[in-house]
């Protein structure tokens, strides 16, 4: 019931000019496939792409947004901005802005509250352990609370519309992929918190996401893990025919 949905992530990679070839080559790969899918980009290529993509079923995502409307926050941008472009999706609480950018579980519920109740905008949520954690077995702890802070307040027919992207830190960007079953696993926990914060309605809605070194050669593996119905994908969706593999995995 849940359709696959494959999310790229370019994080602070490509210029306007780049983001507009990679759309002219990617519309040509792209063939009506039963996977939804769609670019997170950076803020100044996320008008380029709507256009670029205008009458295809590729989504446009933004990568962060601040909860405020307006005001002194210099270098950050706001929800009404993101809505007037038309953007679908906005990536929230991703590791690199908690680790390097002062995210915090406060901050993301903050920003995931201003989405839902103000927008038709679709979070992505990202949550997951480090390596430490990983390795003290303290995952599903580490995992399960940052889910209850970050959704803390939300009703339950908002949280049914959101995508949860699970992603180990110690996964991103190092070639090293969790296991289909440790993603498999994670991906069920995360049902499960959200079955006994919720109902079994919003578990079943809730598009659950694995990310971490995501690529065309492990893919299917991944997406045919029970709970596992997509993949934000870093460093792969940078390039039009590898970000397809994965869409055709
Ligand atoms: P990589 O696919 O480059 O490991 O990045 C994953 C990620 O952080 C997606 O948000």
């Amino acid at each position: 019931l849940r359709i696959p949905f494959i999310a790229g992530n370019w994080k602070m990679f490509k210029t306007n000019k780049e983001a507009l070839e990679f759309a002219e080559e990617f519309k040509k790969l792209y063939q009506d496939t039963d996977v939804k899918t769609a670019i997170c980009a950076p803020f100044t290529q996320l008008e380029t792409l709507k256009k670029a993509f205008a009458g295809t079923c590729i989504g446009v995502g933004a990568q962060n947004m601040h909860f405020e409307d307006e005001g002194a926050f210099t270098g950050e941008i706001s929800l009404p901005m993101l809505k007037e472009i038309g953007v679908d999706y906005c990536i929230i609480g991703h590791s690199e802005r908690r680790q390097y950018f002062a995210e915090t579980d406060e901050t993301v519920n903050l920003k995931l509250k201003k989405l839902l109740n103000e927008s038709d905008i679709v979070p992505i949520l990202c949550v997951g352990e480090n390596l430490e954690q990983r390795e003290a077995g303290k995952e599903s702890e580490i995992v399960e609370n940052q889910i209850k802070a970050d959704l803390d307040g939300l009703s339950a027919d908002k949280v049914a519309r959101m995508v949860i992207a699970y992603e180990p830190i110690w996964a991103i960007g190092t070639g090293k992929t969790a296991s289909a079953e440790q993603a498999g696993e994670m991906c069920a926990l995360i049902r499960r918190v959200l079955e006994k914060l919720y109902d079994e309605d919003v578990c079943d809605q809730v598009t659950i996401q694995y990310g971490g070194s995501v690529k065309p050669e492990n893919a299917t593996e991944i997406m045919n893990m029970g709970e596992v119905d997509g993949a934000l994908v870093g460093g792969a969706s940078l390039k039009p025919d590898k970000f397809m593999g994965i869409i055709n995995f």
